[in-house]
């Protein structure tokens, strides 16, 4: 499963989630496992596919559950993914 394509540099992907985005640019992912071990609702999981440095990198599986709580964006030692909330609640504007 992929979700819309963002970086052209890197390839990068991004899921719309309930409450926000998921973000992974998989080309800066090693590989190490640690978003998908400890996401708290299981909702990533390791790509069949390679990135440029040879690892699996994660992708999105289930994104309406995601709850963007941000835990696999502090774990990442790579910033190769990341949450963004929409926290702006109906009628609210800009300033
Ligand atoms: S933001 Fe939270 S729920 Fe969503 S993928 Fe990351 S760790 Fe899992
Ligand atoms: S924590 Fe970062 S480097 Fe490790 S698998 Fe997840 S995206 Fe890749």
């Amino acid at each position: 499963m992929k979700g819309e394509t963002v970086d052209k540099a890197n390839t990068g992907s991004r899921w719309n989630t309930a409450n926000g985005t998921i973000t992974i640019v998989d080309d800066l992912c090693k590989g190490c496992g640690l978003c998908i071990e400890f996401c708290p609702i299981q909702v990533l999981g390791k790509s069949e596919h390679f990135n440029e440095k040879g690892y699996h990198y994660p992708e999105m599986l289930e994104p309406e559950k995601c709850v963007n709580c941000g835990y696999c964006q502090l774990l990442c030692p790579d910033f190769a993914i990341w949450s963004e909330r929409d926290d702006k609640q109906e009628g609210e504007r800009d300033e």
